[in-house]
């Protein structure tokens, strides 16, 4: 029998569980820790509240873990709770997949200033993360500035322009529906350092942009390059252009709010006198590589709310080697070390979608496969051994049977246009399971 602990519960962490578990059968017992007690990382943490149909993915994951795939163990902060050095006698391979859930930093003057949140942290608010229950993001301004542009720039628009009607059908929790409905932002400019023809944007997510019920988008005809330029264009970014050819070129049609995209400007200062009112940008052009270069030009966006979508890293575990560069664990393939290998944004650093962590879990689980075959034991005591190791040190674990209850709570608390209403707090969750 061969042991395995999986660190984290996201897309990386069940899509290598599922991997190990196709490939030892009988022969392995898989171990899924999250320091959190319920499961799915940014599926439940980070993906738009209002994107249920994506959110739905975590089907797929109970059934890792309910079909005797693999054990969730939440509740178990590694590298707090119990260090890798401890989990690499009890284990025959870990597997970090930790993600990236720390916001990169802007490094520009005035970063500190009330108002200014990263995605991690605002997207977290709003979808009921623990660490960011009382985040409690400024709306009293009329203007709010979204650097970044990539579809989380486009998740944080969305949500910050969208009516209260708009919500139903979401997971949207309660504080962030109430605060949003109250909010005075009428101008929110996503702001990014290139061109339209360098978004990272996909058409799905910002064609929905056309279609909300008190907001249209504006795009500024001159930023728009020649249209048969194009044509060079592979078909998603085509389409993405396209969306905001059709917003250059709209009527006003007099919806309260206005989503302004303000392309070939670099951030460089937020002023303010105690909170951010304003970003300072850079106009830039691109050089002939098609990188932003500053022009000089500077100008000033207002925003009271200054919401950065500009990347994540992975925060460093004592004993893993670190690559500070990419903000994530210095591997080769997945491999770390003896015994030590990583999935996910922990690996590659945060790009891809959900679905590109699946061919990354399952070339790990084939690595480890191939180093200890199936059918072969390392005489570890795996998740015997931890829940002796945790018992000692009085820490609660929680499994799957805990999330199913705390998700029933969930439901049952539920608004009347709305699948669940989150539980927020360890506190709550934990009243739940009566610890
Ligand atoms: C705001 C946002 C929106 C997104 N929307 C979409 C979308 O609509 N569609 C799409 O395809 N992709 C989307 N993505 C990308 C997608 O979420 C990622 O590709 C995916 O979640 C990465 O998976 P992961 O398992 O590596 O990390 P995560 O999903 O972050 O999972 C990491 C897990 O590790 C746990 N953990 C962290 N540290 C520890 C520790 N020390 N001990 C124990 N556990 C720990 C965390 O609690 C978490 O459960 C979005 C990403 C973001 C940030």
């Amino acid at each position: 029998m061969r042991q395995f602990a999986v660190i984290g519960s996201g897309p990386a962490g069940f899509y290598t569980a599922e991997a190990l578990a196709k490939a030892y059968a009988e022969t392995a017992e898989i171990d899924i820790i999250d320091k959190l007690p319920v499961p799915y990382g940014l599926i439940r943490f980070g993906v738009a509240p209002d994107h249920q149909s994506i959110k739905a993915v975590s089907r797929r994951y109970d059934k890792v873990a309910e079909g005797g795939g693999a054990r969730f163990v939440g509740n178990i902060a590694v590298g707090d709770a119990v260090s890798i050095d401890e989990l690499k006698q009890l284990y025959d391979a870990v597997i970090l997949a930790t993600g990236a859930p720390h916001d990169r930093t802007l490094g520009i003057p005035g970063e500190q200033l009330g108002g200014v949140v990263g995605s991690a942290a605002f997207v977290g608010w709003d979808n009921g993360h623990p660490d960011f229950a009382d985040l409690d993001p400024p709306f009293d301004g009329d203007a709010a500035a979204v650097i970044g542009n990539g579809n989380v720039a486009l998740d944080v628009a969305r949500i910050l322009s969208k009516t209260r009607a708009e919500f139903a059908g979401s997971d949207i929790v309660g504080h962030a529906l109430e605060a949003l409905e109250k909010s005075a932002i009428r101008t929110i400019t996503i702001v990014g350092r290139r061109g339209p023809h360098q978004i990272a944007m996909t058409p799905k997510e910002l064609g929905e942009l056309g279609h909300l019920a008190g907001a249209e988008a504006d795009v500024e005809p001159a930023d728009l390059p020649p249209a048969e330029a194009d044509a060079a264009l592979e078909p998603g970014a085509r389409k993405s252009v396209h969306h905001l050819r059709e917003f250059a070129a709209h009527d006003d049609a007099g919806k309260p709010k206005h989503i302004r995209f303000d392309f070939f400007a670099r951030p460089v200062a937020i002023e303010g006198k105690e909170r951010a009112e304003r970003l300072i940008v850079e106009r830039t052009a691109l050089d002939e590589a098609g990188q932003s270069v500053g022009t000089g030009e500077t100008y000033a966006i207002p925003g009271s709310l200054i919401i950065s979508c500009i990347g994540y890293h992975t925060p460093p575990i004592d004993g893993v080697p670190y690559d500070e560069r990419g903000g994530r664990f210095a591997n080769q393939g997945g491999v770390i070390g003896d015994g030590l290998f990583c999935v996910g944004w922990a690996r590659r650093g945060p790009s891809g979608t959900i679905g590109t962590n699946r061919p990354d879990g399952y070339e790990v689980a084939a690595t480890i496969a191939e180093a200890m075959p199936p059918g072969s034991s390392g005489g570890k005591a795996g998740g015997l051994g931890l829940s002796a190791l945790l018992a000692n040190r009085g820490i609660a674990a929680t499994d799957f049977d805990d999330w199913r209850t705390i998700e029933a709570a969930e439901t049952a608390a539920a608004r009347p246009d709305s699948p669940r209403e989150k539980l927020v707090r360890h506190a709550d969750w934990l009243r739940v399971l009566g610890h």
